[in-house]
C-alpha cells in the first residue's frame, strides 16, 4: 500500500484561467473587428436542474464579455414552434452559438432539434456534422465536457499517448466522443458500460480511468490500478443533498496520481469550453467587418 496521496485536478482554477483567456481575446476580437461573440439558450419546460445551468451559462457569458440572449419556452412548445426559434437563430448575425438545453419534454424529438442546429452554432457538439468531423480526425465543435476532460488533462502536462484508458460510460454526450478524443491522442481505450463483463477487471487495467455512469461510489478503491489518473463525471445528489460523483474519493486518493473531486472538477470546465466553442465561431465570422 502506497502512502502518498494523489494530486487533486483543480477544476475551478483551471476554469477561472480558460475563462480569463477568452474574455482577453473577447476583448481582443472587439476591437480589432468589432465582433461581440453571442450565444444564446434555449429553455423548453421548468426543469429545475436545467434552469440552474442555463442561468451559469448567462452568468458566464457576462463574465467574459459575450452577448448572450435567453429563449424560456412553456413546457407545451411544439416541436415546430421550437424549429421556427432554431432557424431564426440559424439566420441571426448577432448569435454565432446556441443550444438547446437537454432534455427536451417527451413529445418533441431531441434528435430533430439537433439536426436543425447550423453545424456552424452549434456549440454543443452534438450535431452528427460535428460528430462526424470529431470521428474522422478533424473536429470542429467538440462536446464540451469531454473537452473539458482533455483540457484539465493538458493543463496538468498528463501524457495521454499509449496510456491505457477505461471509461466507463458510453453516452453521446460524454462516453462515446470521450472515446474519440482519447484515440485521437493515442490512448489505448476501453469503453464499458452495463453490459460490461468483469467491469472491476477492466477497470483495474486503467492508466487513466474516466467514471462517467452517473453512479455514485460505484468505482471503489481496490478498482483503482495504482499510480492511475482519475477522471470523475458523475454527478450525483445523494438523499442527504450532498452531490457525489461515481468514485469513492477518499480511497481512490490513496491510489491515484491525480484525481478530479466532486464538485469543483470536470463540472466547472464544460461551461469555459461552451465559451471556448463559441468564441471559435465567431472568430471564423466573416459577415460584420
Ligand atoms: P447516461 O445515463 O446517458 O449514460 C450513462 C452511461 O453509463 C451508460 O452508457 C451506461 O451504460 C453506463 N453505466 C451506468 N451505470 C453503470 C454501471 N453500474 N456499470 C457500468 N456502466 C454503467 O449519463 P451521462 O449523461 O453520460 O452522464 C453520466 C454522469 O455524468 C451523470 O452523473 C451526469 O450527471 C454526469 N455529467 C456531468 C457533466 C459535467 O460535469 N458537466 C456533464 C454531463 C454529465
Amino acid at each position: 500500500m502506497g502512502e502518498s496521496m494523489a494530486v487533486i485536478i483543480d477544476g475551478k482554477k483551471i476554469s477561472q484561467d480558460v475563462r480569463n483567456e477568452i474574455r482577453e481575446e473577447t476583448l481582443r476580437l472587439k476591437d480589432d473587428r468589432g465582433i461581440v461573440p453571442g450565444l444564446a439558450v434555449i429553455l423548453v419546460g421548468d426543469d429545475s436542474a436545467s434552469q440552474i445551468y442555463v442561468r451559469g451559462k448567462k452568468n458566464a457569458c457576462g463574465e467574459v464579455g459575450f452577448l448572450s440572449r435567453e429563449y424560456r419556452l412553456p413546457a407545451d412548445t411544439s416541436e415546430a414552434e421550437l424549429l421556427d426559434i432554431i432557424g431564426e437563430l440559424n439566420r441571426d448575425h448577432e448569435i454565432h452559438g446556441f443550444l438547446v438545453q437537454l432534455p427536451v419534454p417527451e413529445h418533441i424529438r431531441t434528435e430533430a432539434i439537433i439536426e436543425a442546429i447550423d453545424p456552424g452554432k452549434d456549440v454543443d457538439g452534438f450535431h452528427p456534422y460535428n460528430v462526424g468531423r470529431l470521428f474522422s480526425g478533424n473536429p470542429y465543435h467538440r462536446a464540451c465536457t469531454p473537452a473539458g476532460i482533455m483540457e484539465l488533462l493538458d493543463r496538468y502536462e498528463i501524457e495521454i499517448k499509449g496510456k491505457e484508458a477505461v471509461i466507463v460510460g458510453r453516452s453521446n454526450i460524454v462516453g462515446k466522443p470521450l472515446a474519440l478524443m482519447l484515440l485521437e491522442r493515442h490512448a489505448t481505450v476501453t469503453v464499458c458500460h452495463t453490459r460490461t463483463k468483469d467491469l472491476s477487471g477492466v477497470v483495474r487495467r486503467a492508466e487513466i480511468l474516466v467514471a462517467a455512469a452517473g453512479s455514485p461510489g460505484m468505482i471503489t478503491g481496490n478498482m483503482v490500478r495504482d499510480g492511475a489518473v482519475v477522471i470523475d463525471v458523475g454527478i450525483n445528489r445523494l438523499d442527504t443533498g450532498k452531490l457525489a460523483g461515481d468514485v469513492v474519493f477518499a480511497d481512490a486518493c490513496k491510489k491515484a496520481s491525480y484525481i478530479t473531486p466532486v464538485p469543483g472538477g470536470v463540472g466547472p470546465m464544460t461551461i469555459a469550453m461552451l465559451l471556448k466553442n463559441t468564441l471559435n465561431a465567431a472568430s471564423v465570422d466573416d459577415k460584420q467587418q
